[in-house]
């Protein structure tokens, strides 16, 4: 038999960074490899039913979670504070940076007691010390960036043309290289690429740096999605570059569907009811991710939005500041009367990816988080595209033009966290309704973006089945750790 092969892995703070790590931890044991994930208490306690349920259950998958402490008070943080959706106020932000900072030294100690020594590090890019670390104990870093091969290229050209830096923030300008004709703002792009401040570049240009110095990288996407994409992002990157997904897919029944990322703020058995009662195709779900936050007036025209267009629909309104005056909102106008038995409101989490699974459901309207639109073309949705920041217009491009499943509501331009309030209404209730609207119709453009939405479905099973792409891959990946 094979001997088995030991991969650690570092998860970053954030639900859209561990989220995928965790279903990442579960494939790679699935493949055989034994894994320690090393994360901080809290990160550990949201994810422990869906490791508990695969290592202690028949499957007996050898995963082992290792605890390192989250300084919370050296840094500032309430206790107990060590997610980004968690933080009580997005100034806190620059916090947390000081606190993931400061995780390297406990990290250290705690891998240098881990036996057998792990043949890869598969580690977040956004924790660059890790970099440090791998070479202080020799081993191989794999990073984990989250996003797509599409985003990876239109990112590597634009940092190494600069095309768009001396133009005005409205100016619209293509990005050179790539398949596609794509094209973009200032205004739209990610901090990465447009930093706003001394510290976020200096916080990018470490990112870069220690992602140069990687081993390889891991992708959540499959090559069946972005194939022109992938070849070009191999070319600039060499081949140790693995497309992995959609990672989302190792979770095959209900119950780990629902224990995803965080305990559901609905009963998920009350959600599927409601579900089931609804028709075919019918019902729109809407959520905009784990950490992003809209301004009270913009709820109040998402939710107009929603009542306008006649659709069933379940609606995700996250945690925060402004949840008191949005459901309040919600009574007082009447929105919660006039919608009753047609619209399901999820104050917190929603179990995103047992909803999109149900057949009622007809679309998405997604803020394009690159985890979101995957389990969107997972589930053979076609998508509503509203993105908010970082590297979410990007995603809105790759759906709406490269794959052309989705319909943008016509967001202009980047809104960041801490922002929103300075903005107001940047999408109007009559552009969302019209994009809800063009999605859901049963007209021939409908029902061809529709049957395209079911075929990136039925590539994205396929990859991950025995003999798929993605599957193949991970194979290779634990291949090339045998070897180390
Ligand atoms: N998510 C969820 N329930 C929620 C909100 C988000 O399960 O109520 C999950 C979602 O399925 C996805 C992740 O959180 O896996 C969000 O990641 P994404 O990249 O889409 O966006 P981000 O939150 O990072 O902006």
């Amino acid at each position: 038999m094979a001997q088995q092969v030991h991969i650690a892995m570092v998860p970053l703070s954030a639900p859209g960074h561990f989220i995928p790590m965790v279903d990442m931890a579960k494939l790679l044991a699935q493949h055989g490899a034994t894994v320690t994930l090393i994360t901080t208490p809290q990160i550990a306690s949201r994810f422990a039913p869906a490791i508990d349920r695969v290592t202690q259950g028949e499957s007996g998958l050898s995963i082992c979670v290792r605890h390192i402490r989250f300084p919370s008070q050296e840094a500032g943080l309430p206790e107990g504070c060590e997610t980004v959706d968690a933080l009580p106020y997005t100034d806190m932000m620059k916090n947390l940076l000081v606190a993931l900072a400061m995780l390297q030294e406990p990290f250290e100690e705690l891998f240098e007691s881990i036996k057998p020594k792990p043949s890869f590090l598969i580690a977040d890019m956004y924790l660059s010390w890790v970099a440090e670390t791998a070479r202080k104990f020799k081993v191989p870093r794999i990073i984990f960036d989250g996003t797509s091969c599409f985003n990876m290229l239109c990112s590597h050209n634009l940092s190494t043309s600069g095309v768009h830096e001396d133009l005005g923030d409205s100016e619209p300008f293509l990005v050179p290289g790539l398949p596609h004709k794509i094209e973009f703002t200032k205004a739209q792009l990610p901090k990465t690429l447009n930093p706003t401040s001394k510290e976020s570049k200096e916080f990018c240009d470490r990112v870069s740096e220690a992602a140069a110095e990687a081993y390889g990288e891991v992708i959540n996407s499959f090559e069946e999605l972005e194939p022109r994409y992938i070849q070009e992002i191999k070319r600039v990157k060499g081949d140790k570059v693995w497309c992995i997904g959609p990672l989302s897919l190792c979770n095959k029944d209900n119950t780990d569907k629902a224990h995803r990322g965080n305990k559901s703020s609905i009963d998920e058995h009350k959600c599927l009811s409601w579900l089931d009662e609804q028709e075919p195709g019918s019902v729109v779900y809407a959520c905009l991710g784990s950490i992003s936050r809209l301004s009270l007036p913009q709820l109040m025209e998402l939710g107009s939005a929603l009542e306008a267009s006649k659709y069933p629909f379940v609606w995700v309104v996250r945690g925060g500041e402004i949840t008191d005056e949005i459901w309040k909102w919600m009574e007082e106008d009447g929105f919660q009367e006039r919608t009753k038995g047609r619209g399901l409101v999820i104050r917190g989490w929603a179990p995103q990816v047992l909803i999109l699974s149900h057949p009622s459901v007809g679309a998405f309207l997604t803020h394009c988080g690159w985890n979101s639109t995957l389990e969107g073309v997972s589930a053979g949705l076609p998508m509503v595209t509203w993105p908010i920041f970082a590297e979410q217009f990007l995603n809105e491009k790759l759906a709406v033009e490269v794959l052309e499943i989705g319909v943008s509501v016509g967001a202009q331009v980047a809104v960041n966290l801490g922002d929103e309030e300075k903005f107001g209404v940047v999408v109007k209730r009559e552009e969302i309704r019209g994009a809800v609207e063009k999605v859901m119709e049963k007209g021939v453009e409908g029902e061809k973006r529709r049957q395209r939405a079911k075929g990136l479905k039925e590539m994205a099973k396929r990859a991950m089945e025995k003999e798929g792409s993605s599957y193949l891959n991970m194979e290779l990946l634990i291949e090339d750790a045998r070897k180390q």
